[in-house]
């Protein structure tokens, strides 16, 4: 069977994480979370880590460049040659290109792409929420300031980018996390 690759976009707080994490359980497939791989780095005090540190707890963007070494290693992981469930991987149009390049050089290419679509409202009650649960450096509210004005520079056109190439999937992101799981497996069809 051909690689099932999925890319999950939305805002920060949208939800990637948890819907992610449902695909991967009923998916069989790894989850290819740059948030997550960056944050293990810098707890790890790695080069990668040192290097992704201050720019991601001010609420910025990694580069393109470190973005994309770390895709590249790990759609390279045996584990993934089946597929996996990218999740914050793509925030600016060079990513989402290079992405493309690196898919296509393995005879890969997304099977879909995933937006779930939740307003800034909605985002701010719930990151609000996670910080008293969790504690994310970037969750203090500058930063999450600074990760909405990012997300709407630099990621909201890679959706536009994406309509234009293939079928993106709009999941209403409101309701329950049930409900939105189904929303997307209505979708995608599997
Ligand atoms: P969120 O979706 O809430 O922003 P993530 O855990 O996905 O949280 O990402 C945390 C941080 O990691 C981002 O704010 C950013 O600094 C960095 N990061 C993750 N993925 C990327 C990416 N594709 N490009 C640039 N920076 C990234």
């Amino acid at each position: 069977m051909a690689p099932f690759d999925l890319l999950l976009l939305g805002p920060p707080g949208a939800g990637k994480g948890t819907q992610g994490a449902r695909l991967v359980q009923r998916l069989g497939l790894p989850k290819l979370a740059t948030g997550d791989l960056l944050r293990d780095a810098v707890a790890r005090g790695t080069a990668l880590g040192q290097a992704a540190r201050a720019v991601m707890e001010a609420g910025g963007l990694v580069s393109d460049d470190l973005i994309l070494g770390i895709v590249r290693e790990e759609l390279d992981r045996p584990t993934a040659a089946a597929g996996a469930i990218l999740d914050g991987v793509v925030r600016t149009l060079p990513q989402a290109e290079g992405l493309a390049k690196l898919l296509a050089e393995r005879g890969r290419q997304l099977s879909h792409v995933v937006f779930l679509d939740v307003t800034d409202e909605e985002i701010l009650g719930r990151i609000a929420r996670r910080r008293t649960e969790e504690s994310r450096a970037d969750d203090a509210p500058e930063a999450v300031a600074r990760r909405l004005k990012a997300y709407r520079d630099q990621t909201a056109p890679v959706l536009a980018w994406y309509e234009t190439h293939g079928r993106v999937h709009r999941i209403p992101g409101l309701g329950t996390m049930d409900q939105i799981s189904e929303r997307i497996r209505q979708a995608i069809g599997r």
